[in-house]
């Protein structure tokens, strides 16, 4: 395995997405220097968030993210070339370090299924994947969960939200969500899993469908909280 690694490394070699230097044999999708320099999103700035994003809502009864965004930093090279330069890995190995972080903080909460946030498949045939399903995986590898891929639907095609206001963000991702089937949703505590949670509207109106189907708990978890 490691001559194999080797090999490949010698002649593809592997580019963090951030500093552009070469990736250690050890290394998985981002250097170490890059990952010790992005700002973790601690509790009381998880708190915070959860509060101004979540709670009026009654929707997500539990929220944890890993970072936070910050522009023209680390974060936003490596979640652009997670979303839009076919860097996907970057997902699965980010998710693992989630999937620790939920292990110690959601223990007590105990989801039954971990939901990605779908993309409408329009975006998904131009991306080539849903990068949140790669986040899911990562998740996965240290919670051990069911990936529900199939019982919510995104049916509205919607434009990039990044220049939208709260209230824009909320009239654009409305009505954005089908449940397909609650066979596998109903009564059951879901967590969602997003790549970036800015005001919270995608992931609340993702929950707000699943609750009005029976799921009996909505939590989420995002690589990372912007503003
Ligand atoms: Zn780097």
């Amino acid at each position: 395995m490691q001559l194999l690694s080797e090999f490949f490394d010698f002649f593809l070699p592997r580019i963090c997405p951030s500093c552009k230097n070469k990736l250690e044999l050890n290394e998985r999708s981002v250097c170490s220097a890059c990952l010790d320099k992005i700002l973790p999103a601690d509790p009381t700035r998880i708190r915070f968030e959860y509060q101004k994003k979540f709670l009026t809502k009654g929707i997500i009864s539990g929220f944890t993210s890993l970072y936070v965004f910050e522009k023209d930093k680390e974060l936003q090279k490596i979640i652009h070339a997670m979303k839009y330069e076919n860097n996907f890995r970057i997902g699965e190995t980010l998710g693992k370090l989630l999937g620790d972080k939920l292990r110690n903080e959601f223990s007590n909460q105990n989801p039954d299924l971990i939901l990605p946030v779908p993309l409408h498949h329009l975006k998904k045939s131009e991306r080539g994947y849903n990068q949140s399903f790669y986040i899911a995986k990562g998740v996965n590898r240290k919670l051990n969960l069911a990936i529900d891929e199939r019982s919510v639907k995104r049916i509205k095609y919607t434009e990039t939200q990044t220049s939208m206001n709260i209230h824009e963000r909320e009239k654009n991702i409305a009505r954005a969500f089908r449940v397909k089937s609650t066979n596998n949703i109903s009564g059951k505590h879901i967590l969602i899993i997003d790549d970036v949670i800015t005001t919270g509207a995608t992931v609340s109106e993702c929950g707000s469908v699943l609750l009005e189907n029976g799921a009996a708990k909505v939590y989420a978890a995002s690589l990372a909280i912007a503003d």
